[in-house]
């Protein structure tokens, strides 16, 4: 239980640590459709609600387990790990530090079986294919982190970000946010060629969409068919630039990442056009070989590591260029 708490501690660090988990998860597990229900900006409540495929009743209580995970199972599979998740940590951690529950139903199952972390009861219940966890009392055994939390609105802006910045990598998947009770925000799932266009609309609004300009750039191969990395997406045009670095988006192979190596270069190429203190806006999207970034550097799995951090520099600077 302690060791399981420590760890949380690295996992999470307020509620929108959570709805990014949970995110993942959803997404890893193929969902179309994804609810969040937040209740005081998510410190009381965070149910995230999928159509995915659902764990099994007899998986439920392995899936809490710490270091249990579905998604890899060697090291090679690791290299080329093309999930959200894969060090099965995150609903331990979770678990460890709030009231959750696991309430699941697969397209093998008659019926739903829901999971009580707490006591371990495992009971059937009513739910259509698909999954849907709910974290209540987030930090109620850790009341120092509890001190560490803003307001409930703060909290929220910070989930609704968490939401914003996985949307923007799954145009396909229809996303809504519930504050409240009241819906906060919704994107419908976008198909077709611009789908990508559609969601950045949808999700930072038309004038982003209007200011911006659309990238794809292409690095020339040099070490044979496995190098090369393209970067495409839509960059803001250099008078659409903000005061503050809020509408900086990135992403590695539909991973959401906060990288400096993107960062820089995405600032480089816009040196001579931006002055000193003016943030540019930007969705990138960089798609390598995964067995060229290492993925597996952080606990919150949020910042990777290239393997040739010039190569990616420099695409990303051509593109936006
Ligand atoms: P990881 O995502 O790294 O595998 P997690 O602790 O986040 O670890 O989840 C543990 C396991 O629980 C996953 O590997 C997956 O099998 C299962 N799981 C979690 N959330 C979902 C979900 N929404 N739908 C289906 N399976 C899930
Ligand atoms: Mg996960």
């Amino acid at each position: 239980e302690l060791i399981s708490q420590i760890a949380a501690g690295e996992v999470v660090e307020r509620p929108a640590s959570v709805v990014r988990e949970l995110l993942d998860n959803a997404l890893d597990a193929g969902a179309t459709q994804i609810t969040v229900r937040l209740m005081a900006g998510g410190v009381r409540l965070i149910s995230v609600e999928d159509d995915g495929m659902g764990i099994a009743p007899e998986q439920m209580p392995t899936a809490l387990k710490r270091h249990a995970t579905s998604k890899i199972a060697d090291l090679r599979e690791l290299e080329a790990v093309g999930t959200m998740g894969f060090r099965g940590e995150a609903l331990a951690a979770v678990a460890s530090i709030s009231e959750l529950s696991l309430l699941s139903r697969t397209a093998g199952d008659a019926q739903a079986h829901l999971l009580d972390a707490r006591t371990g009861e495992l009971r059937a219940a009513a739910r259509s294919l698909g999954t849907t966890v709910e974290v209540k009392e987030l930090f109620f055994s850790v009341p120092a982190r509890r001190k560490f939390l803003k307001s409930d609105n703060t909290e929220l802006a910070h989930c609704l970000e968490a939401v914003r910045r996985h949307a923007l990598t799954r145009p396909e998947v229809g996303f809504a946010v519930w504050h409240e009770g009241k819906v906060v925000a919704q994107w419908r799932g976008q198909t077709g060629e611009h789908a990508l266009d559609r969601r950045l609309a949808d999700v930072l609004g038309e004038d982003f969409l209007s200011n911006s300009l659309a990238v794809d750039h292409r690095s020339a191969s040099q070490n044979g068919p496995l190098s090369g990395v393209r970067v495409y997406g839509r960059v803001g045009l250099p008078d659409f630039a903000r005061a503050r670095a809020d509408q900086q988006f990135a992403y590695v192979n539909g991973r959401v990442v906060r990288d400096k190596v993107i960062t820089h270069a995405a600032r480089a190429a816009y040196e001579d056009v931006l002055h000193g203190h003016r943030q540019p806006v930007y969705a990138l999207y960089v798609e390598i070989d995964p067995a060229r970034v290492d993925v597996n550097v952080h606990p919150t799995k949020i910042e990777v590591r290239f393997r040739d951090s010039r190569e990616v520099h420099q695409a990303v600077r051509h593109a936006v260029e």
